[in-house]
């Protein structure tokens, strides 16, 4: 197995292909045979990909650990346990989904046969980001395969071992016309999305997100944006302030903040913003001790681009700063850092944080934050903390996001049967569990006739010479 070490040359034992438009070719000319249309075909994929995470998990974990210094416990829990479950479950379904539909149908139709088949795609095209860069992007990849496409995938180049564990397992267990791996970074993804594809399923950052978006048009190509944005924490003076500071900490300080549903900023009183931080130094302090650098449990942050820009937030915020603050370029570590009475118009409130730095803006009430929050572009996820049942049906009904947590934060994302996805800016379509298949499959409509002679009869209705009787008979 892959000894996955920071300069290795694995994917030098296998050479990256020469040419882009050939490697697309080759896995359309796989889906016009028909390869991956059979359930078997798609069963043993997927059963090969299962045996590619059982056998590899070690080198699964070390990609992760290299890439972003990610813990086992975080890396089996959010990465490689995740794939195994979702895979676990799409296979226990599969015979199930696959199955073609039948509506409901009228009594015109008593003599035919209604049905909706679940067709795939054709070839679909597969992006993924470097902040959880073996989920993000072969969760999509099960989801394709099931659904009986042919899979070009592109793993982000940023996370160095996890693309290269991807380019040299993948074409190891998997169908290696059908189901392909294409590295690189900008310049290799604006080609392959001159290429024509029959899905794209795009993770990665809004600005980028448009820019693949437009590429679709071209071609008029479905897709699937998983986007990014400032997920916004109400916190109402009525929650359990201890309980709710852990949920809050753990869903921010996981990989560091560099999950695309972590808390981004809290909006709520001053009385609550006290006693949060309060909590959050004790807590924070049992979680990672006095030195949260010597840690074995936090991320680093992935690259020094990101560190300066993380750093320069930090600068531009040093007087608010009432936990943490420090950081050191060496080891791209930056402490978990809480930001106090943080205005809107601060640098902080600009952009999506995706870092461990959390502020928090004090607000009078629930309506206030509601106001807030329609004000901005529609979060990915909203979260929000009460025991109130009516302030958080209010919040319920009148804000629009991807999705929302009451009470918690991240856990949303293991619900099997919750699909996940954005809204406007955070994004377009959503998947896990069954919502993955139904992304990669064409609902084909089909109305199913006979030759029966009554069956012609009552239909005759409709021919030529039309007339009033022929209207009501009809
Ligand atoms: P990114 O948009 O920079 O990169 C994502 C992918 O796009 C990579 O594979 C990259 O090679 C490619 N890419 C980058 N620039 C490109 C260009 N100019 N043209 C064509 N392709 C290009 O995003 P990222 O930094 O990897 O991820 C961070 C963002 O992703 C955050 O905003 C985060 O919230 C979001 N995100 C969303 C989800 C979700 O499920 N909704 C999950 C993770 C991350």
């Amino acid at each position: 197995h892959a000894k996955m070490n920071g300069n290795s040359n694995l994917s030098n034992s296998k050479p990256k292909p020469v040419n882009l438009t050939e490697t697309v070719q080759r896995a359309r000319d796989a889906f016009s045979r028909g390869v991956t249309r059979p359930i078997e075909w798609r069963r043993q994929q997927l059963k090969a990909l299962m045996r590619m995470y059982q056998e590899n998990k070690q080198a699964m974990i070390e990609a992760l650990r290299q890439d972003l210094r990610r813990s086992k416990m975080e890396a089996v829990l959010l990465e490689v346990d995740f794939l195994i479950n979702d895979l676990a479950n799409t296979l226990h379904y599969l015979d199930e989904w696959v199955k073609p539909e039948k509506p409901p149908k009228g009594l015109v139709n008593l003599l035919d046969e209604v049905v909706v088949y679940n067709d795939p795609y054709g070839v679909a095209l597969v992006i993924g980001a470097w902040n959880y860069p073996l989920q993000l992007l072969l969760l999509p990849v099960a989801g394709a395969i099931a659904a009986g496409n042919a899979v070009v995938m592109k793993p982000s180049e940023l996370a160095v071992a996890s693309a290269q564990f991807i380019a040299e397992m993948v074409p190891k267990y998997l169908d290696n016309d059908a189901v392909v791996v294409i590295e690189g970074g900008p310049q290799e993804t604006s080609e392959l999305l001159q290429q024509k594809f029959d899905y794209i399923f795009y993770t990665g950052s809004t600005s980028v997100g448009k820019i693949v978006y437009e590429a679709a048009t071209k071609n008029l190509t479905p897709l699937t944006l998983e986007l990014g944005g400032k997920s916004p924490v109400y916190i109402d003076n009525t929650a359990d302030i201890e309980v709710t500071t852990k949920r809050i900490l753990w869903g921010k300080f996981i990989n560091v903040g560099q999950t695309c549903i972590a808390p981004d900023y809290i909006l709520c009183s001053k009385e609550v913003q006290e006693k949060f931080v309060q909590i959050a130094k004790k807590v924070l302090k049992e979680w990672y001790g006095d030195d949260p650098q010597k840690s074995p449990d936090l991320c680093r942050i992935i690259n020094s681009r990101h560190f300066s820009r993380l750093q320069t937030l930090v600068d531009a915020s040093k007087d608010k700063v009432v936990i943490g603050g420090k950081s050191d370029p060496k080891d791209r570590f930056i402490e978990p850092t809480i930001l106090a009475n943080v205005l809107p118009t601060d640098k902080i409130m600009e952009d999506e944080i995706f870092g461990p730095i959390l502020p928090i803006l004090p607000i009078e009430n629930a309506y206030e934050a509601i106001k807030f929050i329609n004000e901005r572009e529609k979060p990915l996820v909203l979260y929000a903390f009460s025991k109130n049942k009516e302030v958080l049906n209010s919040i319920i009904e009148n804000t629009s996001s991807g999705g929302m947590c009451i009470n918690d934060t991240v856990m949303q994302m293991g619900v099997e049967t919750l699909p996940f996805g954005g809204v406007g800016n955070s994004g377009l379509g959503a998947y896990h569990g069954k919502a993955t298949f139904d992304t990669f499959t064409h609902k084909k409509s089909c109305l199913i006739k006979n030759f029966s002679a009554i069956g012609e009869k009552l239909a005759s209705g409709r021919y030529p010479p039309y007339s009033e009787g022929k209207l009501t008979y009809i």
